[in-house]
């Protein structure tokens, strides 16, 4: 069986090594206390603490250990979410500006990158999202007439122009986006933590938050060990929420997603393999995606947990994958294997609830959380430390809410198991 520990996370093994924070001990003040230390609590942090708030950032483990430090390490631009539904859905103007916000979204992760020297390998050569069928194409094309109607330079490959960069065989055709890239996104959670530190914030790791109260016109956040109190709160727990802070409980569906990493490929094996690193992903209902690292390991995931009865249909499902993308990859041997949560709202779109005065919750990037994440982030910050909301990318609820997740939950991992299996033992599912 798979194991499925942190430790067996390629990108924990890979990221720079850094020296671990301290839990909260004593009761602390600040301008801002942020919740969570995954892309959006340490983007925030860096940003409030660059606008001279006072910031405490607690962790219920270690920086990334959430979704941060789990991803396939796509930067895109947008949201999965073509643009034109995310205007159906949101109205024209919100939409809109959603949709702008988050184009630019690799712009603004690139050039923290940039600026504050994180070393988390990043390759900014653009993503292929590939065609799986003749259907997927039909789903490209129109991507591609909504991209280009908003000026995005992406392009719509031919079927053999796909073959030449992928070097596999399995595609009909890919949406080029040379806005996005790739990068090592647990090194790029810690960049953003180490550069927060820099800025003066304070983080904190193995602090838990059990409790947040109103107490005295300020927000007051408990742990096992200390309290912090600020008048600003960000609660950015997203799919891992610890259950322990019920009264911000984010609602979303769980959907869980798995890698596993070959050891390093010979130049031999890797020929003709994504010439260009361009980091992809497919138009299946039950997606897949692929990339290189920096060392020549192929990366392939798709959705799944690896922690159920039925999860071998996942591995096996992987093996025969890689031998259908690359048949001179058959048999590889596959040294990583990991999973993590992605928080899925109804809609497919993340959501921001101000549960308070200046106090908010963030979550539901529906699988689209580096660039979001760190956009959303960053938003929150700027909007508490100037006082003005037209920062932020989405208007805040009051309160948001969702019926039957656990359903849903059970629904989408039911769904890509038996998938998997049935692309394992060689059947055709019915659907796209
Ligand atoms: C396997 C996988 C692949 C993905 N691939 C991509 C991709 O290629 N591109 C992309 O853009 N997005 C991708 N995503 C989505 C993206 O990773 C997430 O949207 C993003 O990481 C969310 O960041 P976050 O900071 O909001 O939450 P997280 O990174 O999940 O951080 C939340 C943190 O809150 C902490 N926490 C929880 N409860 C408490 C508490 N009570 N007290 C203190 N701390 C607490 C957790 O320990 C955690 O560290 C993927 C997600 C997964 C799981």
């Amino acid at each position: 069986m798979i194991k499925t520990k942190f430790n067996n996370n390629l990108w924990a093994k890979t990221a720079n090594p850094v020296n671990p924070l301290p839990p909260l001990e004593g009761d602390i003040k600040a301008d801002l206390i942020i919740v969570g230390g995954g892309f959006t609590g340490c983007s925030a942090a860096l940003e409030a603490s660059k606008n001279g708030l006072s910031v405490v950032l607690l962790e219920a483990e270690t920086i990334g250990f959430g979704g941060s430090g789990r991803n396939v390490g796509l930067v895109n631009a947008g949201l999965w979410t073509p643009p034109n539904e995310v205007e159906d859905v949101l109205g024209k103007d919100a939409g809109e500006k959603l949709n702008t916000t988050l184009a630019a979204a690799p712009d603004l992760v690139f050039s923290l990158i940039d600026k504050y020297q994180i070393d988390c390998d990043a390759t900014r050569n653009g993503t292929l999202h590939c065609a799986h069928s003749k259907s997927g194409l039909v789903d490209l094309q129109s991507r591609f007439d909504q991209q280009t109607e908003r000026n995005a330079p992406v392009d719509l490959l031919s079927q053999s122009d796909t073959k030449l960069r992928t070097g596999s065989n399995a595609f009909h055709g890919a949406l080029f986006d040379p806005r996005a890239g790739t990068i090592q996104p647990l090194s790029y959670c810690l960049g953003l933590a180490t550069a927060a530190i820099g800025k003066t914030a304070q983080l904190f790791e193995k602090s838990p938050v059990t409790q947040i109260v109103r107490e005295n016109q300020k927000w007051l956040v408990k742990t096992e060990r200390g309290t912090a109190t600020a008048p600003n709160i960000i609660v950015a727990t997203n799919a891992y929420t610890n259950g322990e802070v019920p009264e911000q409980q984010p609602q979303f569906s769980l959907v869980h997603y798995f890698q596993l990493a070959t050891e390093p490929l010979t130049q031999t094996e890797r020929q003709n393999i994504l010439p260009a690193l361009e980091g992809c992903w497919d138009t299946a209902m039950v997606m897949s995606s692929f990339r290189f690292d920096r060392d020549g390991r192929f990366l392939l995931g798709s959705v799944g947990s690896l922690n159920h009865a039925a999860s071998s249909a996942h591995k096996f499902w992987a093996q025969k994958k890689l031998a259908a993308l690359y048949p001179q990859l058959a048999g590889k041997k596959l040294d990583y294997a990991w999973h993590g949560r992605i928080a899925m709202t109804k809609d497919h779109l993340p959501k921001i609830v101000e549960f308070g005065p200046n106090a908010y919750s963030v979550f539901g990037y529906s699988g689209r959380g580096i660039g979001p994440g760190t956009v959303f982030g960053t938003a929150l910050a700027r909007s508490i430390s100037t006082g003005d909301k037209s920062h932020l990318p989405v208007a805040p609820l009051k309160q948001y809410r969702e019926q039957m997740t656990s359903l849903s939950s059970l629904y989408y991992e039911a769904g890509a198991t038996l998938t998997h299996g049935a692309f394992a033992i060689g059947r055709k599912m019915v659907g796209r």
